[in-house]
């Protein structure tokens, strides 16, 4: 076949796909997955991301109203008002560009812009709630502290012996002793997520290799099956999972077409806090401008506010390099190689991070899911020394062997984990998720450098191992979650696919509208040239 018919073919195929496209975006349904691509300048790239969106922005929405109140005691509203004062306006200073993309995606969705700005900090929210006596108290503003006192009917000079909500849906799950608990006994953020990374003597072809889950409270982690890719109209093209409004992946999982890709793990028990910049901007810069992992590092440790605190893991395909960051607050230590692995479990290695801004960290406890799987990937990994591919990728990231009773059993300390089947007989801690709460890995993804170079990378919505989840029957066997019945969605067996760039498609298109300029302005020159031809031979007559 040659180029053009080549071409002509995957442009079919690729409209053939995308059968829901507007100006500056395209959407697919594949697998459970929802893809979209959007281009352009950060209004028009957002209008286009909210319009193709909408739907599942506003049910999301309803979610929050339900679980912000249910886990906090506080209606969504206050929330709002805390993300405008302490969110919005370091996005609106810092990050013009991203804010406009936020407009965009308001108004293309028929939301507020407030709204969209809190939804993209929701990861954030509850390092700020925790510490909000502290950063009143920095601020220092009169006219502030009476809003709050207000707002959260209470005494500002009482605010330091206030008891704050603990975590956001800890209800559910939360790691944390009752719903209400002092500043100082914040038992810190929850813990998500399994991934590895590994390069050089350990991947069968030399290069790279990542894998990663997002386990998470299902009520919002069954958001995330949505693969966003943005073609900006400056800095690198990119592709993300993430959730409806989104302008950073949350779980994350992205590669960009600078070569360089990654993901986190959060740190679990993790309670150190700054209102400065929100991750969600931080890492998105990064995604868009960074060159280098050392971009990565100076853009996640500059105005970092601790939240969201995570171990993130880089692949640069340029040179053939991976590199861990430990991002806590005052703690960020950065490793790298070009042989070798790290993989993710929610703890610091750094003792640090792990004692001074953490609390309960699971590190060495393998009756909790840190410890577990920290023990767990070490074995995988030098079980497939040498042999690691896309392929052991996709096992690894679903493994279910319970290294502390010794067996394959579907359950929490497991890399796929599976909260919403474990009795938690082994609890080490009250305080840990409960018994058969609706938590658990929500898919998986795995990236190879080759799939990188090509901007691609493979994911499987639900769990992933493939077990479904059906709402029905959990509730019925678990009538302790049965409220949440009307919030959670089924999640069938689904196969693994690759998700592919769009990016042709608008090449197509702005090929096509060169085309026609291009046609236009011969045209146009040569009526002129006629014309002054004919003026000519009038004028010589
Ligand atoms: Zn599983």
């Amino acid at each position: 076949m040659n180029k053009n018919k080549k071409i002509k073919k995957s442009l079919k195929s690729f409209k053939k796909k995308y059968n829901n496209n507007i100006k500056n975006g395209l959407k697919r349904e594949i697998n459970g997955w929802k893809c979209i691509t959007i281009r352009g300048a950060p209004y028009a790239r957002g209008y286009a991301h909210g319009q193709l969106l909408k739907t599942e922005i506003e049910e999301i929405r309803g979610m929050l109203k339900y679980s912000l109140y249910e886990d906090y005691g506080r209606p969504f509203e206050t929330f709002i008002e805390m993300s405008n004062d302490f969110f919005k306006p370091q996005i609106k200073m810092n990050f013009p560009e991203l804010y406009e993309e936020i407009e965009g995606i308001a108004k293309g969705s028929g939301q507020s812009a407030d709204f969209i700005v809190m939804w993209n900090c929701f990861v954030s929210l509850d390092y700020l709630y925790a510490s909000l006596s502290q950063v009143l108290e920095d601020r220092n503003d009169k006219a502030l502290n009476e809003k709050y006192e207000k707002l959260l009917d209470i005494r500002i000079e009482g605010l330091k012996s206030w008891s704050y909500g603990s975590s956001q849906l800890s209800k559910i799950s939360g790691e944390g002793g009752g719903k209400v608990m002092r500043r100082n006994n914040w038992k810190g953020a929850d813990d998500r997520c399994s991934s590895f990374i590994a390069v050089g003597s350990y991947t069968k072809d030399g290069k790279i290799v990542c894998a990663h889950n997002t386990f998470d409270n299902f009520i919002d982690g069954q958001y995330f099956n949505i693969i966003i890719t943005i073609v900006p109209s400056s800095g690198h093209r990119m592709m993300f999972q993430g959730a409806p409004g989104y302008i950073f992946s949350g779980t994350d999982f992205f590669t960009c077409s600078s070569g360089i890709f990654g993901t986190e793990t959060t740190l679990g028990g993790f309670n150190a806090y700054e209102n400065k910049d929100p991750i969600c901007c931080r890492i998105r810069h990064a995604m868009q401008y960074g060159n280098t992992l050392d971009d990565y590092v100076s853009h996640l440790t500059k105005n970092n506010s601790g939240d969201y605190a995570s171990t993130w893991y880089l692949g640069d395909t340029n040179t053939n390099e991976i590199m861990r960051i430990e991002l806590g607050l005052k703690y960020a230590p950065v490793e790298r190689t070009k042989n070798g692995y790290f993989i993710g479990f929610n703890a610091a290695y750094d003792p640090r991070i792990r004692n001074l801004e953490s609390v309960n960290s699971g590190y060495d406890d393998i009756r909790r899911h840190q410890g577990a799987r920290r023990v767990r990937l070490e074995q995988l990994m030098r079980e497939h020394k040498g042999a690691i591919d896309e392929h052991v990728a996709k096992q690894i990231i679903a493994d279910h062997y319970d290294v502390y009773l010794n067996k394959i059993n579907l359950c929490s300390r497991t890399v796929c984990s599976h909260y919403e089947l474990d009795d938690r007989a082994f609890m080490s801690q009250a305080d840990r998720p409960k018994p058969y709460a609706p938590r658990g890995a929500v898919d998986g993804k795995v990236i190879t450098s080759d799939l990188a170079r090509e901007l691609k990378f493979a994911g499987i919505w639900g769990s992933s191992c493939g077990t479904p989840f059906y709402k029905d029957e959990f509730c019925e066997r678990n009538l302790q979650w049965e409220s949440l019945k009307p919030y959670l969605h089924d999640r069938i067996s689904q196969p693994w696919t690759t998700f592919e760039s769009t990016v042709p498609l608008f090449h197509h298109r702005r090929q096509k509208s060169v085309r026609k300029s291009v046609r236009k302005s011969v045209r146009k020159s040569v009526r002129k040239s006629v014309r002054k031809s004919v003026r000519k031979s009038i004028n010589e007559k």
